[in-house]
């Protein structure tokens, strides 16, 4: 059995900037990979799914980075599920951590946002002004085929609770590096904290 550390990456409702700032330590992530092993990232990189996630034990991941703040309520749940399944939870970037620039969206309503994005753009053609929406199963059942797009844009600490937290809009990759230092040599901050380049 591997005694490396396992990692898991998560993309909420973010860009994936996050995650660029883990591919832009190039020949650094060689060396981290040499004590990383990424069990889980989606829905960006790895082929690992949601169900992969779902079906593994309690406390499978060592480290989960989570990109991206909450917009659906996939977000929610599956932030639910990888806090349940990792031991150490962290907040990767200002989405995450406190909403960043896609929080200006809590100044308008959702359903003026959907409009804004599928109607009134003028790239967009969409006569009859059909929204997202859920389909309906034959029987009259919801079916979750669409994820809800939620009311307010939150940070992940409002769904899960969260042991660290880095910000950074992308985080530079040299915050990353250090990160993965600190976590690579069990030299953590305490809980709560903020992980900050050069501390
Ligand atoms: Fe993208 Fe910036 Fe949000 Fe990261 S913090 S997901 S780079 S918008």
């Amino acid at each position: 059995m591997s005694n490396k550390i396992k990692l898991g990456v998560l993309l909420a409702g973010g860009c994936a900037g996050c995650e660029m700032a883990i591919v832009d330590l190039s020949e650094r992530l060689l060396d981290a990979l040499e004590h990383l092993e990424v069990v889980f990232w989606a829905p960006t990189v790895a082929d690992v799914k949601y169900k992969d996630l779902e079906a593994m034990p309690e406390g499978a991941i060592d480290v989960a980075l989570v990109d991206g703040m909450v917009r659906l309520d996939e977000h929610e749940h599956m932030l639910k599920v990888l806090r349940e399944k990792s031991k150490v939870l962290v907040a990767f970037g200002s989405c995450a951590s406190e909403g960043c620039i896609p929080g200006m969206a809590n100044l308008f309503k959702a359903e003026d946002l959907l409009k804004q994005g599928y109607v009134d753009t003028f790239s967009t053609d969409n006569p009859d002004g059909i929204l997202p929406q859920p389909e309906w199963k034959e029987d009259g059942k919801y079916d979750l085929t669409l994820p809800r797009f939620l009311d307010k844009v939150s940070p992940i600490s409002s769904v899960v609770e969260v042991d660290y937290f880095m910000g950074g809009c992308p985080p530079h990759p040299d915050f990353v590096w250090e990160a993965i230092l600190a976590i690579v040599q069990g030299n953590l901050p305490p809980k709560g904290s903020w992980i900050t380049c050069g501390k």
